[in-house]
């Protein structure tokens, strides 16, 4: 169950947690129309703010709609809302949703709406130190003309969402999606890497959400001297890889330990990033 703080914004102020609620007319409600971000605070210091709120006006652009806040006032509304809930290592999940003044598809006559809300959130997966477990997904990452691929919009986790509830039900931590062409894209809610004879590989994010972890984990590897490539990964090479290893603010850097009914090692490149990006997140 959630761990719940006292306070949550919406709309230019801090209200009761309890308070925070919609109307049930909510456009995004009915059809998916609103973006969203995941960031994680450590000792107080949010990791990328200002990626992640960028990030959540690109996925508005995206979606047809300017957010009503600059990035430089959702940084100061974050860092505010963590002081009022006296929290320092937390989740905080930011959110642009469309009102309830039309009902129909169109979103554009609705109002534009925006909160955040933060908690403790120690870990997305269960944390034994064993690896987690993925299985193979039943639904594909569309293509770039099917649906706003590149957006974290809310309707697109539809399919995430089934690929988790099939994942836990079987006895997995989560699921890996391929894309439409067949190749590995990434997990319902964190991206992949593969190593293979010491060469690290991350799959083209053209089709799904290119991670801000992602992003970190490809700096720290290039700081690092390991080899770096980026490309389509068939599910035939991830299973011939050394190591597997998943990134996500939420998920943080996790090793892989099955695909499907193929174990993988926990290997010294993966325990090296998760260590690294663990000293990352936390420098002052
Ligand atoms: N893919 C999906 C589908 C996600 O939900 C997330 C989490 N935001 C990621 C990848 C990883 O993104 P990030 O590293 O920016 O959290």
């Amino acid at each position: 169950m959630i761990d719940k703080s006292e306070f949550i914004w919406i709309d230019g102020k801090f209200i009761p947690w309890e308070e925070a609620n919609v109307h049930i007319l909510t456009h995004t409600l009915h059809y998916g129309s609103g973006v969203f971000e995941g960031e994680r605070a450590y000792g107080g210091k949010i990791f990328k703010m200002t990626e992640h709120h960028q990030r959540l006006h690109d996925s508005a652009a995206i979606l047809d709609f300017k957010i009503p806040y600059s990035v430089q006032e959702l940084n100061q509304v974050a860092e505010e809302l963590l002081k009022r809930n006296h929290l320092l290592d937390a989740y905080l999940r930011p959110i642009a949703w469309h009102g309830n003044e039309a009902v129909g598809v169109c979103s554009l006559k609705t109002s534009v709406h925006v909160g955040m809300a933060t908690w403790v959130w120690h870990s997305y997966f269960p944390l034994d130190h064993k690896g987690i477990k993925l299985m193979w997904a039943e639904w594909l990452r569309p293509a770039p003309n099917m649906a706003p691929v590149l957006a974290k919009a809310n309707g697109q986790y539809i399919t995430n969402t089934l690929c988790k509830n099939k994942a836990e039900l079987m006895g997995f931590h989560d699921a890996l999606m391929l894309d439409y062409r067949g190749y590995v894209a990434e997990c319902t809610g964190s991206n992949i890497f593969m190593v293979k004879n010491g060469v690290l590989y991350t799959p083209i994010a053209d089709c799904f959400l290119k991670g801000i972890t992602r992003q970190a984990i490809v700096e720290l590897a290039k700081a690092s001297q390991i080899p770096f490539v980026e490309k389509y990964i068939l599910p035939s090479e991830i299973l011939l890889a050394d190591e597997v290893f998943i990134t996500g603010t939420a998920a943080e850097v996790q090793p892989v330990v099955q695909i499907g009914n193929q174990e993988f090692q926990q290997g010294p490149i993966a325990l090296d990033l998760m260590k690294q990006y663990r000293d990352l997140v936390r420098k002052p």
